[in-house]
C-alpha cells in the first residue's frame, strides 16, 4: 500500500469523526422536534415520525461507528416514540414529556463526551468493528493487452510460438538467459510467465530454473512450464515448484493460449456491482469501504427515487438497501424495483437495524433475498453480499452468454446494441458497429470436421475478448457471425482496427490430425450518427458484410451512407 493513500482504518476513523461533527446539529434537531411536539397537537403524528427516525438511525449509525452507549439511549428513545406513534391519537405514553426529555438529556451528555474526545483525537481512532487481517487486498487488473514473458533457450521454436500468441492479442516478451528473465519479472510483473525449466545446454540440469520459477510461482504470478521431458521425475518437480499447467514441446499455440487464457480468466472476473442505497452518508460510506476493500465496485445513493436512474446507468448485481429511509422505505422501494420487468430476478438486501419480525415478513414478501442486521460484522457482510451477487451473475451469464465462446448471445447483443446507441446519442458519442462471418466456413467444416470447425469459433471468440476494450460489447451474433459494438470510437479507427483483426486472425494455424489450415473473415461496419436506429445500424452493417463477400471475402467494408440516402 502507497505512503499517500490512506489505509481503510484511517477512512473508517474520518467518517467516524464526521460523524461526531455533526451529532450537535442532530440532537440540537430533535430538540426542536421535541418541541414541537409538546406544543403543536396537530402536526404530532408527522413530528413524531421524524423523532422517530432520527433515533433509529443515531441508533444504527452509532452502533456501526462503536458508539454504543449513544446507541443504547437511541435505541431507548426510538421504542419510546413507537409507543407514542402506534397508541391513538388523543393519547400520550406514560410519563410523557419527561421519560422523553430524560432520553434526550442523557444523549446530549454522550454526545459532549464524544466531541470532546473527537477534540483530543483519541478514542476515536480505533474502530472496534474491523479487523484489517481479515480484508483481501484488491486485485489490481491488467491494463491493456496480458503481458507475457516467455523464457526458452531455443529461439527458433519461441518465434513461432510467441508470433502465434501474439495473433490472439497477448503482449510476449522473450528471454533466452534465466537471469534476465528473472530481473524482468520483478522489474515489471508480467500477467503469467512461459518457461522451459530443463534447458538443454544447461549445466545445473534445471536447478537454477526451477528456483527461478519457484520463486515466479510464489508470487502468485501465473506460470505454464514448456518441456522437453516427459518423464514422471521432471513433471513432478515443476509441480513442485508450483506451475499451473505443463507443455510438451513443441506446444501448440492454440493449446496455450486457451491455457493462458484459464489462467488469467479469474482477474479478468469484473469485481460485483453493488448499489447502495442510505439516506446516512457515515454509514453508506462505512458500508461501501468494507465492499470496496473486497474489492467491489459500490455505487452509492442517498435518494431512494433515484433508484430506476442508478439501476439503468449502473446495472448492479445486487441492491444493499436500508430498510429505513425518509422518503420512501425499502420494503415501498423494493416493490418499486420488483415492478419492473427487468428488475425480478435482482437480489436487494437490507441493511437494517430492525428486529422486528413483522416487519422483516414484509419485506420477505415483495422478494427481498435478506437481511444484514446492523452493526455489520464486515467479514459477514462481504460474504452475505458475494454469495448472492455471484448467483446473480451465474443466472445472468447463463442467460446472456454464448456456452460455447462465453460471449453475450444473439438476444443480448440486441438489446446491448439498442443501450449502446441509447448512450452514444445521450453522450454525443460515436458507436460502431460491426458485422463478422467467418470466410467460407461450411468448407471448413466438410473438410476438417464440425471439432475443428468450433475449435475456429473458440479462437475468433479469444482474439476479439483479448483485443477489444473492456467497455466494448462482443457477441456471437449467429453460429459463425459475429456483432461488435465499438463505442466512443472514430470511424478511421474503428476501420483500421477491425482490419488489423482480420489480418491477425488470417494467421493463426488451426490443426486438425496433421492437417494445418487458416481461416479468414470478412466484415461490415456501420456508424452512428450516420444511422440513428438500431435496425438501422445492423441492417447498415450486414449490407456492407454481404458487400465484402461480394468483393472476395477477407475485407473490412464500412457502410456508406451517402449511397443509402440517393
Ligand atoms: P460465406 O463466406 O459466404 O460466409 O460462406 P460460409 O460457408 O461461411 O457460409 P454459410 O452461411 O453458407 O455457412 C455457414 C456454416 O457455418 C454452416 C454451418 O455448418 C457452420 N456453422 C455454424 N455454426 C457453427 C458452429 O457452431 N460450429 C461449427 N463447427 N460450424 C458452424
Ligand atoms: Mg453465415
Ligand atoms: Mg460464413
Amino acid at each position: 500500500m502507497s505512503m499517500n493513500k490512506p489505509s481503510l482504518q484511517e477512512k473508517i476513523a474520518r467518517l467516524r469523526v464526521s460523524f461526531v461533527e455533526q451529532l450537535p446539529k442532530r440532537l440540537e434537531d430533535a430538540y426542536k422536534h421535541l418541541n414541537l411536539l409538546k406544543s403543536d397537537t396537530e402536526m404530532n403524528r408527522v413530528v413524531a415520525i421524524e423523532l422517530h427516525r432520527a433515533f433509529h438511525s443515531l441508533k444504527g449509525t452509532g452502533k456501526s461507528f462503536g458508539f454504543i452507549d449513544l446507541a443504547n439511549i437511541a435505541d431507548k428513545a426510538e421504542t419510546y416514540m413507537q409507543q407514542f406513534i402506534d397508541l391513538p391519537d388523543y393519547c400520550t405514553p406514560s410519563g410523557w414529556p419527561e421519560v422523553l426529555v430524560d432520553l434526550m438529556h442523557q444523549m446530549a451528555a454522550q454526545v459532549q463526551i464524544l466531541v470532546y474526545a473527537d477534540l483530543k483525537q483519541n478514542v476515536l481512532l480505533d474502530s472496534p468493528y474491523f479487523n484489517l487481517e481479515d480484508v483481501t487486498d484488491v486485485q489490481s487488473c491488467p491494463s491493456g493487452n496480458p503481458l507475457i514473458y516467455i523464457c526458452d533457450d531455443e529461439p527458433d521454436q519461441v518465434d513461432h510460438l510467441a508470433y502465434q500468441l501474439s495473433c490472439f492479442g497477448y503482449r510476449i516478451k522473450h528471454f533466452t538467459d534465466i537471469n534476465a528473465f528473472h530481473q524482468a519479472v520483478l522489474k515489471k510483473r508480467p500477467d503469467a510467465v512461459v518457461m522451459d525449466v530443463f534447458f538443454p545446454h544447461s549445466r545445473t540440469a534445471g536447478t537454477d530454473e526451477l528456483a527461478s520459477l519457484k520463486a515466479i510461482t510464489g508470487q502468485h504470478l501465473p506460470s505454464i512450464v514448456l518441456s522437453g521431458r516427459d518423464d514422471f521425475e521432471a513433471r513432478l518437480s515443476a509441480v513442485r515448484a508450483g506451475c499451473s499447467a505443463y507443455f510438451l514441446k513443441p506446444a501448440k499455440p492454440l493449446d496455450l493460449a486457451a491455457a493462458l487464457d484459464d489462467l488469467m480468466c479469474d482477474k479478468q472476473d469484473e469485481p460485483f456491482r453493488i448499489l447502495l442505497v442510505d439516506d446516512e452518508r457515515e454509514v453508506a460510506e462505512y458500508h461501501s469501504l468494507i465492499l470496496e476493500e473486497a474489492g467491489m465496485v459500490v455505487y452509492q445513493t442517498n435518494k431512494p427515487a433515484m433508484i430506476l436512474e442508478a439501476l439503468r446507468s449502473f446495472n448492479p448485481d445486487l441492491v444493499l438497501a436500508d430498510m429505513y429511509m425518509p422518503v420512501c422505505d425499502g420494503v415501498e422501494m423494493a416493490s418499486i424495483i420488483r415492478q419492473v420487468s427487468e428488475y425480478v430476478g435482482l437480489p436487494i438486501m437490507f441493511l437494517s437495524s430492525e428486529t422486528n419480525r413483522k416487519k422483516q415478513f414484509t419485506a420477505m414478501q415483495v422478494g427481498v433475498e435478506g437481511f444484514i442486521t446492523k452493526p455489520v460484522i464486515p467479514e459477514e457482510l462481504v460474504a452475505s453480499v458475494a454469495l448472492r451477487a455471484e448467483r446473480m451473475r451465474t443466472l445472468r451469464s447463463l442467460m446472456a452468454k454464448d456456452s460455447l465462446t462465453g460471449l453475450y448471445n444473439h438476444t443480448t447483443t440486441t438489446e446491448m446494441m439498442t443501450a449502446a446507441l441509447v448512450h452514444a446519442m445521450r453522450q454525443q458519442e460515436d458507436l460502431a458497429v460491426v458485422m463478422i462471418d467467418l470466410d467460407k466456413f461450411k468448407t471448413v467444416n466438410d473438410t476438417y470436421g464440425h471439432m475443428a470447425g468450433d475449435q475456429v469459433i473458440v479462437a475468433i471468440a479469444r482474439l476479439l475478448k483479448n483485443r477489444l476494450r473492456a467497455t466494448d460489447v462482443i457477441g456471437r451474433y449467429g453460429g459463425e457471425e459475429f456483432a461488435l459494438l465499438l463505442k466512443d470510437i472514430r470511424p478511421e479507427k474503428a476501420l483500421r482496427l477491425v482490419n488489423e483483426l482480420r489480418e491477425d486472425f488470417s494467421k493463426i494455424i488451426f490443426n486438425a490430425g496433421n492437417a494445418k489450415f487458416k481461416v479468414t473473415f470478412s466484415a461490415g461496419i456501420s456508424l452512428y450518427p450516420d444511422y440513428n436506429r438500431p435496425e438501422d445500424l445492423r441492417m447498415a452493417a450486414d449490407a456492407a458484410l454481404y458487400k465484402a463477400k461480394e468483393l472476395g471475402r477477407n475485407q473490412v467494408v464500412v457502410s456508406d451512407v451517402s449511397k443509402v440516402h440517393e
